[in-house]
């Protein structure tokens, strides 16, 4: 072994020891700063020797392969489902049913029904080999890039493990994070996510990795399946499980009997609520796994476990209002008031109602007592009306069909369920809304001037739009008058706009909250163009053969730029000095080695991973497209690439040259 693959290994394996202590002991013993550093040396050494690549490498965690599709894999051992119960009848039936075929005392295993998305990782040899979804429960998708930005999933093993073998566990999005996610979104005026369930599976097919990584997804273990598990019960496979350095939530219990294991379901029934992530309700299994084997499945689900169903807390209570609230974006989004009730723990006084077609399914109407429910979901909902209450004078809601900030017809387009306020140019909360993205930290980053300061400004006609901070610095005199404006604060306010002036232009691009270009698309057209005016300039073609950017982003560019008063806004930003180029020649790494060079990637890579390759191309000038055309000048492709894309270039005379030959260009 060299000693560059010596210092690899050292390196990694000590980062995986630092992880295990930090994400599964919960021990750190180096600080966020140390472990940060670390990883970047690994990434330097791994950066500069290429040749030593490993897909499990603590680097790898922070995302970077791009999956378009993701492909089926077959399931070595079926994923079945679970039966369920609705009551205690039916759990005594259920022990019944097993009394009947195993004579010996039995013994239950008390779990949590964790609520998420199902998932299958394979390890051999220690390793992590590949994670695939539940999908049919024959076949899923492999999200194994995914998978390994997750901290709580080893990428490698520790201790005594089986050669092969799959461990089943459920991924989970936190509930603290869901709202802080969705509080977010409402802010931004974008549509809320409908709970934590959905949220982790959406998650996990994600096409761009470095997204999945930068959300908080956990992974909780329940079950392991293999040949060679060398244990005899359920609970042992757990602890074993944990030995191995998996994450396995520490609330099992045994139960000897069936009110052992109600103790255990109205215990968790009350507790479940102190818990970081959902859970809707306890999975019953028979501890032996050699009486599991004799009790074998049915056609969809073991006959050796059975899942009781927590209840979900239903009350009614008095619709008093609907109201309407309209964000960044302009979307409308319909909110109940209701009579104070307490659901779950919580006082609940508001819920959603998505859409108005929601309205129209449940024909809620005002003055009704409404049942809410809080289940699954965090943010309550209603689920039905009590229409044995509903007085003979109830009129039917009829949605708004003006914007209740700014009088606007409201509009709604094709295919999408929300309404949205069109006047974007006069409409206050979508005028604040956007003001405050644009100086939110990963846009302009300016400090000084919250939501209220924003609103105050904007009332007191110091700003109607973003362009005007950087002229407020004229009106020193007339915001000091306002209320609660310190000389201090103020001058710290108008220093942190002149400095954002030194945002790079992506951030800027970012800032401008176009719909639809987030952080890593506008960093893409950034690169991509080089400066405002030719992104501008752009048509629609152009941009849909852009890498990554498809017909909604495209479309939303070319409509935001043929709108005249924007055109205004970005004129004034132009002239207060934003950076409207990337100057190619202050960044030392950038080369002019593919100028004007149009890729085309394909395949699977070995030097470098995708992500790396595409950086490389535009880094060197080059730029990178969706499709093969004549005026693609090559595809890079890798293992695998499809045939039919071979095909195109063949036919169009394009040159298909390897990673290798890649690597030559660019030395
Ligand atoms: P269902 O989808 O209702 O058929 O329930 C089966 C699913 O419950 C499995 O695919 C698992 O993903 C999930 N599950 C959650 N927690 C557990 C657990 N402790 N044991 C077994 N399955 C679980
Ligand atoms: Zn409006």
């Amino acid at each position: 072994m060299s000693t560059v693959e010596q210092n690899l290994k050292i390196l990694r394996e000590e980062l995986h020891q630092h992880n295990y202590n930090y994400y599964i002991l919960d021990k750190p013993e180096l600080s966020d700063f140390d472990f940060d550093m670390k990883l970047r040396e690994l990434q330097t050494i791994e950066k500069k020797n290429p040749e030593f690549f490993d897909a499990n490498s603590p680097t790898q965690r922070v995302g970077g392969g791009i999956t378009k599709k993701f492909s089926t894999v077959t399931h070595t051992n079926r994923m079945y489902s679970l039966d369920n119960a609705y009551s205690y009848e039916e759990l005594a039936d259920f022990e019944t049913r097993v009394r009947k075929i195993i004579e010996d005392d039995i013994e239950f295993v008390c779990e949590l029904k964790y609520d998420g998305a199902s998932i299958s990782i394979t390890y051999k040899n220690g390793k992590l080999l590949r994670a695939v979804t539940r999908g049919d429960g024959f076949q899923g998708d492999d999200v194994t890039t995914n998978i390994r930005t997750i901290k709580s999933v080893p990428l490698e093993l520790r201790g005594n493990f089986p050669d092969e073998f799959d461990i089943r566990g459920e991924i989970v999005f936190p509930t603290k994070e869901f709202e802080q996610l969705n509080n977010n979104r409402v802010k931004e005026g974008l549509q809320t996510y409908a709970n934590p369930r959905n949220l982790a599976s959406g998650t996990l097919k994600m096409q761009d990795s470095t997204e999945v990584a930068k959300r908080p997804l956990e992974c909780l273990l329940y079950n392991m399946v293999g040949n060679n598990i060398k244990v005899e019960t359920q609970f042992d496979a757990l602890g074993n499980a944990e030995n191995l350095g998996f994450k396995v939530p520490n609330i099992s219990e045994k139960a000897k009997n069936m009110a052992e294991v109600i103790k255990f379901i109205e215990y968790w029934d009350v507790k479940r609520r102190d818990l970081e992530y959902e859970t809707d309700g306890v999975v019953v299994k028979i501890n032996s796994l050699h009486h599991q084997a004799e009790l074998g499945y049915t056609a969809k689900s073991p006959r050796w476990a059975i899942a009781y169903k927590f209840k979900a807390e239903t009350k009614t209570t008095l619709l008093n209002d609907i109201t309407y609230q309209v964000g960044r974006t302009g979307a409308v989004t319909p909110v109940a008031n209701l009579n104070a009730v307490e659901l779950a723990g919580t006082i609940v006084k508001r819920a959603s109602l998505h859409n108005s077609d929601q309205i129209t399914k449940l024909d809620v109407r005002v003055g009704d007592y409404v049942f809410v429910e809080k289940g699954g979901e965090i943010i309550p909902k209603i689920v039905g009306v009590d229409l044995s209450k509903r007085t003979e004078d109830s009129v039917a809601t009829e949605y708004i069909k003006n914007c209740p900030e700014c009088g606007a017809e409201l509009v709604r387009k094709e295919n999408e369920a929300i309404h949205y306020c069109p006047n974007q140019l006069y409409c206050p909360p979508q005028i604040v809304g956007r003001i405050e993205h644009f100086i939110s930290r990963k846009a302009m980053d300016i400090d000084g001037l919250g939501r209220e300061t924003i609103e105050q400004l904007f009332r007191a006609n110091l700003i109607s739009n973003y362009s005007d901070l950087y002229t407020l610095k004229d009106q020193k005199a007339n915001i000091l008058i306002l209320e609660r404006m310190a000389q201090k604060s103020v001058n710290n306010m108008l220093a942190s706009i002149e400095e954002s002036k030194n945002q790079p232009f992506e951030k800027v691009l970012f800032a401008l909250g176009i719909r639809h270009v987030g952080e890593t698309v506008a960093k893409k057209l950034a690169n991509y163009f080089k400066s405002l005016s030719s992104l501008e300039n752009a048509t629609f073609e152009e941009l849909i053969e852009i890498d990554e950017i498809g017909e909604i982003i495209a479309k939303s560019v070319v409509e935001y730029f043929s709108d005249l008063s924007n055109i205004a806004i970005l004129q004034k930003l132009q002239s207060s000095g934003l950076q409207f180029i990337i100057d190619v020649t202050e960044d030392s790494n950038k080369t002019d080695l593919l100028k004007d060079k149009a890729f085309v990637v394909s395949g699977i890579f070995t030097i470098y991973n995708r992500n790396e390759i595409k950086d490389l191309i535009e880094k060197n000038g080059g730029v990178v497209k969706s499709s093969i055309s004549k005026k693609t000048d090559y595809v890079l492709a890798g293992d695998k690439m499809g045939p039919s894309k071979l095909e195109k270039a063949e036919k169009l005379s394009v040159p298909v040259i390897s990673e290798e030959d890649f690597k030559q260009m660019i030395e």
